[in-house]
């Protein structure tokens, strides 16, 4: 089991009898050698259930409801400063404070909108380093808005599929769990409203960073309530990770980022796939159902006279087909970016290789494409801005890079 390791600092240890704060998942636990050595303290309160945070407050003299307090404080008033928590005692707080916690909210370094009403943001984590986030407000033919949060899972990406700007972008680091549901948070306060659905589709690859992305989707769903079914994880494809994510059932969607209805093709888009053939992912997703009931769905960027041709349509159908039934495909038509060589297809081919599809029994969506003036594909607007960490008292910089957007 996953376990947290909070090792208080010295000051704090010179107004409590004990050094070592360890606080387990479910229960505490005691630290492995192993990770006590590699594993920096995390002192960040934004991710913590419920039961950490009791047995957090119980760690420091207080009562277990303090951590029901700090619950509320954190996930339902969303607090961004210790100050926020006015309705704890002020010693408790400066405890904490002294102790090294911070709740993990980060500045909003830049926020785009689109025409129509998509929002890109870029968060400006600890390390100065911007990550990208996009809220994508869609209502129904019934009135009711809902309301996406697309999350990054890591600054950069080390895959590189060939038309993504994020892989262009190069790769920094993993984020931390509380550093994804942050994502969510800072959605919710643009639009004023609760997000209803997340999907990790920004940028990174999620199963490159599986531990944090687990625990930040357990915190999305049990303690900031968004609901299981409504969180899609998207892979592009990391070997031997399906089947650890399939062991823990969760009833989220996982999309397979397919791109490609073979392997010579996929490996020329996603180069990563040479590790990883398609056929030996195909079966994944096979087992994958097998052992959580839940279908994967697949995503596939149309890129004009590369993969859009009625005959990759039906190549992908046939692909579908051997694997089994029920597939669902969401087509995504690609959405342009600086430098690339490829080029967004016709309506008419769109329409064409999902007809294709359909008539095969594939069930399929074109994903609309939102918010192309907000510089809507994943990595893009993080690209304008981030080669390198930001230096620190880089809102300095706002003003000039403003203009960047502009243009
Ligand atoms: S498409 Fe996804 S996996 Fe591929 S480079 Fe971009 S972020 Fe990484």
């Amino acid at each position: 089991m996953a376990f947290l390791q909070h090792v208080v600092t010295a000051p704090f240890a010179r107004t409590i009898r004990f050094r070592t704060l360890t606080i387990a998942c479910s229960a505490v636990a005691s630290p492995s050698p192993n990770l006590k050595k590699s594993s920096p303290p995390s002192q960040v309160l934004l991710g913590m259930s419920e039961q950490e945070l009791q047995q957090l407050a119980i760690d420091f003299g207080q009562e277990r409801y303090r951590g029901k307090q700090l619950h509320h404080l954190l996930y339902k008033r969303k607090a961004k400063e210790m100050e926020d928590f006015s309705q704890l005692p002020l010693a408790f707080r400066n405890e904490l404070q002294e102790a090294g916690w911070r709740i993990g909210r980060s500045p909003v370094y830049k926020s785009v909108t689109a025409a129509d009403g998509t929002v890109k943001l870029l968060i400006k984590l600890d390390d100065n380093r911007l990550v990208e986030t996009v809220g994508i407000p869609v209502e129904d033919n019934k009135g009711s808005v809902r309301l996406t949060a697309c999350v990054s899972s890591q600054v950069g990406c080390p895959l590189r599929c060939s038309f993504c700007a994020t892989g262009k972008g190069g790769f920094a680091r993993n984020l931390k769990r509380h550093e994804i549901v942050e994502q969510v948070l800072a959605i919710e306060d643009v639009f004023q409203r609760r997000v209803t659905n997340v999907v990790f589709m920004g940028m990174g690859e999620p199963m490159l960073n599986l531990k944090e992305v687990l625990e930040a989707h357990r915190c999305l769903n049990k303690d900031v309530e968004i609901g299981q079914r409504m969180i899609t994880i998207s892979t592009v494809g990391v070997p031997n990770t399906m089947k650890k994510l399939a062991s823990h059932k969760l009833q989220s969607t996982l999309a397979i980022s397919l791109h490609a209805p073979n392997q010579k093709l996929r490996e020329s888009i996603v180069p990563s796939a040479k590790s990883y053939p398609l056929e030996a992912i195909m079966k994944d997703c096979r087992d994958y159902f097998l052992e959580t009931s839940r279908r994967v769905s697949f995503e596939y960027t149309l890129l004009a006279g590369v993969n859009d041709s009625v005959e990759h349509a039906v190549e992908l159908a046939e692909l579908l087909r051997k694997w089994g039934s029920g597939y669902h495909v969401n087509l995504i038509p690609f959405n342009p970016i600086d430098g690339s060589e490829y080029k967004r297809p016709s309506k008419k081919s769109i329409q064409a290789f999902s007809a294709t599809l359909e008539s095969r029994k594939v069930t399929v969506s074109v994903r609309q494409t939102r918010g192309l003036d907000a510089s809507a594909a994943c990595g893009q607007l993080r690209n304008q801005f981030q080669k390198s960490p930001l230096r620190p008292g880089s809102e300095d910089q706002t003003s000039e890079l403003e203009v960047a957007v502009a243009c």
